[in-house]
């Protein structure tokens, strides 16, 4: 008898439909799985055989062929054997075959017939619905991601025999709870700006980064705060829409990072990976490409401390994902599309001993080690960040003006308090900053992400601006990458002081953002 049930295997992203078909004929005792099925894939023919047994049902002798269609489409991964452990029952006359009409099945076995979790459950949810599936079998602990999906029955089980009763009497089937979507888009607990003290600099390039989507360079001794000021970046962030959130969801689904029973990721991502990663862990890969971790922070920030000391190809991977927003992966002959819409902040000293421009500490390095240091930041990968920042260690007396009470003189000459300004109120002038964009900008997106065109067209720069602008690309030899990049970061911040056309005050400060421009050639 011929079985056929539905499922999904991954691609990128993308849960990619495959019917499971399982003939039960005469002949010896064997298992056979055709239709390019991976060695993950195969290895459910063990797992299955164990399983059956050890949940009371019969292992049906026979000659099984199973195929998973399409056979040109490469099949990987271990969400195969609920799928064709259930076929098996079928065709051997174990369960009736409507039970498995309309419903999906995905979900790895235990030798004792207990169902671990699979990767990108929520991608396959997707899937069936969209294929008009009438319900989707999952292990329990992959529920509450898949329930996310509106319009698509998800029933959870933990064993195989539960996942037998369910399909017998599907009235008794409880459908997973849907997770509660707002009380999982809190407020991440990270560092708030009111304790970082000083860097006014770095405060004021930290609330541009978050406004127009600019990448950022902090480059300073150590101890001057890098570390800290990145981490309050995503508390700059609005907080994810339920479209982002879910797409967030997929790719920490896919990776398999999701905690089991964790419906929505709410938070922006803050990934941090040590400079000692590969390319891989970075970009993504293996044989079912999974996410590396430019995907894994999509929609929040990338740091990179200790930039330079990252190897020199691991960057120059960076530097297409970084102008695209997505990565493609290729293996055997498919291409995986991840998505990485970004914010990346790179840290770095600014000479090997770390001291270079310190007033305090003594820098031990001659030129020439100087230079070679910068010149393990890709020129091309530093023409990618907008924002360049040199930060330096704060004095003592902005490190006392919190516990003086009085007025911070470092900070204006008494103009402004001395507590420093909190992360809850810059907030409000990057979100009014995105609103402008969403209503000027194609498509809403940030500044950062203009084409050259769209920039032309939206800019409004003032003659005067323009001519600060020309001076500037002739003097400090800009690209014509570069240049761009200014006019930007420029918008960006006509945007935070609700000014409609860019004016030279803007264009001088996007200037001072430019520290590093032509270091790398000496
Ligand atoms: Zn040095």
């Amino acid at each position: 008898m011929l079985a056929r049930c539905s499922s999904a295997t991954l691609l990128g992203l993308e849960a990619l439909t495959v019917s499971v078909e399982v003939d039960l004929g005469p002949g010896l005792p064997a298992l056979q799985m055709v239709g390019l099925a991976g060695t993950s894939v195969q290895e459910a023919r063990e797992r299955v055989r164990s399983a059956l047994r050890h949940s009371g049902f019969r292992v049906p002798l026979g000659r099984v062929v199973v195929n998973l269609a399409p056979a040109d489409l490469r099949k990987e991964g271990p969400g195969f054997d609920l799928p064709v452990a259930l076929g098996l029952l079928i065709a051997s006359g174990q369960l009736p075959p409507q039970a498995l009409e309309g419903v999906w099945s995905s979900g790895e076995l235990s030798l004792d017939g207990q169902l671990r979790p699979v990767r990108g459950a929520l991608a396959v949810a997707m899937r069936a619905r969209s294929e008009g599936a009438r319900a989707l079998l999952v292990p329990s602990t992959n529920a509450a991601e898949a329930a996310l999906v509106d319009g698509l029955q998800v029933w959870g089980v933990a064993h195989l025999t539960e996942a037998v009763r369910q399909l017998r009497e599907p009235a008794t089937a409880t459908p997973a709870l849907r997770p509660n979507a707002a009380g999982s888009q809190e407020r991440r607990g990270g560092p708030d700006l009111a304790d970082v003290h000083g860097q006014p600099h770095g405060r004021r390039a930290l609330e541009i980064a978050a406004a127009g989507g600019h990448h950022l360079l902090l480059v300073g001794p150590p101890g001057s705060g890098k570390t800290m000021l990145a981490r309050c970046l995503g508390g700059l962030l609005p907080p994810l829409n339920r479209e982002q959130a879910l797409e967030l969801t997929r790719v920490h689904s896919v990776a398999g990072l999701l905690e089991p029973g964790t419906g929505l990721v709410g938070e922006r991502p803050f990934r941090s990976p040590h400079h000692s990663c590969s390319g891989a862990a970075l970009i993504g890969g293996g044989s079912i490409p999974r996410p590396g971790e430019l995907a894994l922070a999509h929609h929040g920030v990338l740091f990179l401390d200790e930039l330079s000391e990252f190897r020199g190809g691991v960057l120059d991977l960076l530097r297409q994902p970084l102008e695209e927003g997505e990565i493609w992966i290729h293996r055997c002959r498919q291409r995986s599309r991840f998505p990485c819409a970004i914010t990346l902040v790179g840290a770095s000293n600014p000479c090997a001993c770390g001291w270079y421009g310190d007033p305090e500490r003594e820098c031990r390095c001659s030129e020439g080690e100087r230079r070679r240091y910068w010149g393990r930041l890709s020129g091309p990968l530093l023409d990618r960040i907008d924002l360049q920042v040199v930060m330096r260690r704060p004095q003592a007396q902005a490190l006392a003006a919190p516990y003086r009470g009085g007025r911070d003189s470092r900070d204006g000459g008494g103009k402004r308090p001395s507590k420093p300004e909190a992360t809850a109120a810059v907030a409000q002038r990057v979100a009014a900053a995105h609103e402008r964009m969403a209503c000027r900008n194609p498509g809403g997106i940030g500044n950062a992400r203009l084409s050259g065109a769209a920039l032309q067209e939206l800019l409004g720069l003032e003659p005067q601006a323009l001519a600060l602008w020309e001076q500037a690309l002739g003097q400090r030899r800009l690209t014509a990458r570069g240049g761009e990049r200014l006019l930007r970061v420029a918008r960006t911040i006509s945007d935070l002081d609700d000014q409609p056309r860019v004016g030279p005050a803007a264009v001088a400060e996007a200037l001072t953002y430019r520290s590093f421009d032509g270091l790398e050639q000496g």
